[in-house]
């Protein structure tokens, strides 16, 4: 017999079941279709809960408790015996939270009536969807409408080949079982800097090879330098303009070969983390008559509402433009199912929040002074430091700054940039206010709570007219 649904979800990421749940809270009948096996069971939540966000901020945490314990704690007058680390335990909490959150999607498919279909899914004409499941028989599922939700996977480069567990992508470096002496990085990306930190944290010798001149591209130049200078200053060994030429197993060990200005260069490593980007999931996806059309880079083509080429098809997430981000997958979700829902539905692609969770965080949201002034605006900019703060200073954690960039002609704000503790939660705050077309004005006449970290919020944007109190400014009015 064949199935039928109002909709037709393709991908269990944070994509495609928040684009489910909602459609079933519109009260529209559901079936999201996901192949995923995670160490040896189904799993929903995609790359994110997987092998992404989750299990990456879980080591990431794990390795900065461990840090903190070895380096941060005589001054505070806290003593304590040797600190070791076991790295089986470390990896079984990862997997814990991981199954913790999967099993929850899981429940909350079930809990709003969503059929979860465990196999492939593909694209026909005519919105049908072909289901090959795991065990059984392939059936065709009739949609009212369908969400294309695939995600992505990293990006493989033919100069350095994935090896067992010595030549890695970010997946194989989730699963060390051993903390390498000297790793190696390619790719100062969001994922080099993330993992690369986790293990140098860890006691690893860190090499990142980027292939660009510049750290960090897509930052304003000012939190650009100071990551690099704060990263570089934890450890991490980067290095701009390398081109990797080569990346071999020998006898155990990861030789890797490449160039910059100076010529060629050679390193033995460990191992090798290969973070060079991810590209969109489409094989086996779409029928060759499913109508749907890709971009010139291989990601489905979609409008600003995510509609497909095809009437009633949607894309989302990974699989089309736009930064590669859980948060963006997961609104343009719950956007393509109110949509579908027949509601008013709209994604402020303006203000997507990056956040790198590196100790300190980075994060932005907006237009960096750089993107802003190439945009024609007259910019105006405020800066303030964490040093001086007294929330920062008595946590011990007081390194970074905030970073207003506003329009001079109308004082609106047009970008927020963080590096400091919390910046991926203290962002949201320019978020808010920029959905909101704050003023730089707005924010300085609210009262922040003392001591808070918000506290430097208040001083950047006082800042940016030469008015921050616990600064001296030249510029006064
Ligand atoms: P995915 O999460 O990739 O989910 C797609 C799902 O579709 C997969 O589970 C796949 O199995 C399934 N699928 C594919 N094809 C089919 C098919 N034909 N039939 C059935 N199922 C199919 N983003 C952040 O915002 N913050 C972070 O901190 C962050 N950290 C990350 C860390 C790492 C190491 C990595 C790799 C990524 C990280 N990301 C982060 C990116 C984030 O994981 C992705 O942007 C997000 O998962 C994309 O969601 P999605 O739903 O589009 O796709
Ligand atoms: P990325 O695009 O962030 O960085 C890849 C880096 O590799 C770039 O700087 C690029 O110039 C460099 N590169 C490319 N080819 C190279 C080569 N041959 N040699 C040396 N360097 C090379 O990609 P990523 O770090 O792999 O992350 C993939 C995606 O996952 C990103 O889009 C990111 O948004 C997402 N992600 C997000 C978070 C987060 O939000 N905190 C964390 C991890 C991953």
């Amino acid at each position: 017999m064949t199935q039928k649904a109002d909709v037709v979800v393709i991908g269990g990421g944070p994509g495609g079941y928040e684009a489910a749940i909602r459609a079933a809270q519109l009260g529209l009948s559901v079936i999201c279709i996901e192949r995923r096996i995670h160490k040896g069971k189904p799993a929903l939540g995609g790359t994110c809960l997987n092998v992404g966000c989750i299990p990456s901020k879980a080591l990431l945490d794990s390795s900065h408790k461990y840090h903190d314990l070895k380096a941060g704690y005589a001054k505070h007058g806290i003593q304590f015996g040797e600190v070791s680390i076991d790295i089986a335990a470390m990896q079984a909490r990862k997997d814990k939270v991981v199954d913790t959150l999967t099993g929850g999607i899981a429940g909350l498919l079930k809990g709003n009536g969503i059929t979860w279909l465990q196999g492939s899914g593909k694209l026909l004409a005519g919105k049908r969807v072909e289901f090959t499941p795991h065990e059984g028989e392939i059936e065709v599922i009739e949609a009212g409408s369908v969400i294309l939700a695939s995600g992505s996977k990293p990006i493989e480069i033919p100069v350095a080949p994935l090896v067992d567990d010595l030549i890695v992508d970010s997946t194989g470096a989730l699963e060390f079982t051993s903390v390498p002496a000297r790793l190696g990085v390619i790719g100062a990306g969001v994922i080099g800097l993330e993992l690369g930190s986790v293990w140098s944290r860890l006691g690893s010798e860190v090499v990142v090879l980027e292939a660009l001149d510049v750290f960090l591209a897509a930052a304003d130049r000012a939190i650009a330098k100071e990551t690099q200078k704060t990263l570089t200053k934890q450890g991490l060994d980067i290095r701009l303009s390398a081109r990797v030429t080569g990346a071999k197993v020998v006898d155990g060990k990861v030789h890797v070969t490449y160039q910059d200005a100076a010529g060629e260069h050679s390193e033995v490593f460990d191992r090798l983390i290969v973070a060079v980007g991810r590209r969109p999931v489409t094989a086996g996806l779409l029928s060759v008559d499913s109508g749907v059309s890709l971009d010139e880079r291989g990601f489905v083509h979609v409008d600003g509402q995510c509609r497909a080429s095809v009437p009633g098809v949607y894309a989302i997430g990974d699989l089309v433009r736009g930064p590669m981000l859980a948060h963006k997958a997961m609104e343009e979700g719950v956007m393509a199912a109110e949509l579908i829902a027949g509601h008013h539905a709209r994604f402020n692609y303006d203000l997507v929040i990056s956040v790198i969770y590196t100790h300190p965080e980075v994060a932005w949201v907006g237009l960096s002074e750089e993107r802003a002034k190439a945009e024609g605006f007259d910019v105006k900019t405020g800066q303030f430091a964490f040093a001086v703060n007294g929330r920062a200073l008595a946590a011990d954690d007081n390194a970074g700054f905030v970073k207003f960039v506003a329009d001079s002609k109308t004082d609106r704000l047009l970008g927020m940039h963080v590096i400091g503790p919390g910046a991926g939660d203290m962002i949201h705050q320019g978020l808010i206010a920029m959905e909101f077309g704050a003023s730089v004005e707005d924010l300085q006449l609210m009262c922040f709570a003392h001591p808070t970290l918000s506290e430097v919020v208040h001083e950047a944007a006082l800042a940016v007219d030469g008015r921050a109190i616990h600064a001296i400014q030249r510029k006064r009015k």
